[in-house]
């Protein structure tokens, strides 16, 4: 079929909740993707921080195929090898304890948000289940991770949403000491807002956060269905704020493409979700888990190390172009955001970016980059000379 074809079969069957850029994407290799005409695009998207490997790494290609053929699927009522594995590696690099496996970003939120209140009614009974979020987060589309997002544009329509969710401005402990009360269990927290615009958190704030849900016997809930798997040069951002959340997240780059998420929970949590308290079906299916063993192999510490040089070099690359759209970029690794100066529009930017073969996404009011994580230099510098030619 022809881009057209597909564009316009898709409009008439395809519910319309996308803002589509007007582009069919076919096949892919590397950091690069190729409409079915064959119009070439960088990408410095992965697919919104999913594709890790680029596309047609031949290792996850055939661990994929190998898993399909030998097993598909089958209920978590009974164990497998890949599963198992994976939460062991996942738990050995990051010193947390166990691993309950989902499929999307904002499923795993809703197991994050059930473990924090079943933790504390466990312990303190009824009447202790707010969560405090902060102001600008995104943690999903579900109605409880809507409620748990502190962004008032995502509490319309949908009503009545969870109850339960007090949000604060981030990077302040007396926005957080004000939201504070006897009915709360837990703080969530992105630790680099993705979808807010790429902001990371500082690091004393962070620690003070920790220090605060300790004393009170909060749990610190972090969500790194964006940041984590590698993308910020470690295998968690988390692991470079120095802290170990009570329980996290995971999601997007888990599996290199597949859909896959998880929770985590350090020692203490361990415990809290018993049988019957939570499942999905397609957990911890064999082939996203052995695609994600397949990520876990590629990201070595040199890898992750790696990963850190190319963010800075893209940076540099950017910054130095003096765009009269762009100011500076922030981030950290391979999770990169540029201020769009006043009287520019990011999606406007974005559009004319994409129509030039370079693909990007906005978050907040500016740009945000999530390359592959195997990009090379020579995509990287491809997709900085669109740039220059495009937005000089
Ligand atoms: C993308 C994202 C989600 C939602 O993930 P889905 O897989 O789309 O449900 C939740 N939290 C953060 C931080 C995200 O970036």
């Amino acid at each position: 079929m022809t881009s057209e074809e597909i564009k316009a079969l898709d409009s008439q069957y395809v519910m319309h909740t996308y803002g589509r850029f007007p582009v069919a994407i076919d096949h892919g290799t590397g950091a690069k993707l190729y409409s079915p005409e064959g119009k070439e695009y960088i990408d410095f998207t992965s697919g919104i921080g999913v594709t890790d490997l680029g596309y047609g790494n031949d290792a996850w290609v055939d661990a994929i195929a190998a898993q399909a053929k030998k097993l598909g699927h089958v209920s978590n009522l009974f164990y497998t090898e890949p599963c198992a594995r994976l939460a062991e590696i996942l738990c050995k690099r990051t010193g947390m304890s166990n691993v309950f496996f989902a499929n999307g970003g904002g499923e795993a939120n809703e197991g994050l948000i059930k473990l924090a209140r079943k933790y504390s009614f466990d312990k303190y009974g009824e009447g202790r289940a707010t969560i405090i979020t902060l102001n600008n987060s995104f943690h999903g589309r579900t109605i409880t991770t809507l409620m748990a997002t502190g962004q008032d544009q995502f509490h319309k329509y949908f009503f009545p949403f969870t109850e339960g969710f007090r949000y604060a401005d981030a990077n302040s402990m007396e926005s957080l000491e004000k939201a504070s009360g006897k009915d709360v269990c837990a703080v969530m927290m992105e630790l680099i807002q993705g979808e807010g615009g790429v902001l990371p958190l500082d690091k004393e704030y962070v620690k003070a956060v920790k220090a605060l849900c300790e004393k009170n016997d909060w749990l610190l809930l972090v969500d790194e269905v964006q940041s984590g798997v590698g993308r910020t040069g470690s295998l968690f951002a988390f692991q470079q704020y120095d802290i170990l959340p009570d329980a996290c997240t995971f999601a997007k780059g888990i599996a290199g493409g597949l859909p896959m998420s998880g929770v985590m929970a350090n020692e203490k949590c361990r415990n809290v979700l018993t049988p019957g308290t939570h499942a999905t079906t397609f957990g911890a299916n064999p082939v996203c888990a052995a695609a994600g063993l397949v990520v876990q192999e590629t990201l070595s510490d040199a890898f992750l190390d790696d990963v850190k040089a190319k963010g800075q070099y893209l940076r540099q690359q950017i910054e130095a172009l003096n765009l009269p759209c762009f100011g500076k970029t922030r981030g950290m690794g391979l999770m990169i955001g540029i201020e769009v100066k006043d009287g520019y529009k990011n999606g406007e930017i974005a559009m004319k970016l994409i129509e030039n073969g370079l693909l990007v996404l906005t978050a907040g009011p500016g740009m945000r980059l999530l390359p592959p994580l195997v990009i090379t230099k020579e995509e990287m510098d491809a997709g900085v000379a669109i740039m220059k030619k495009v937005l000089a």
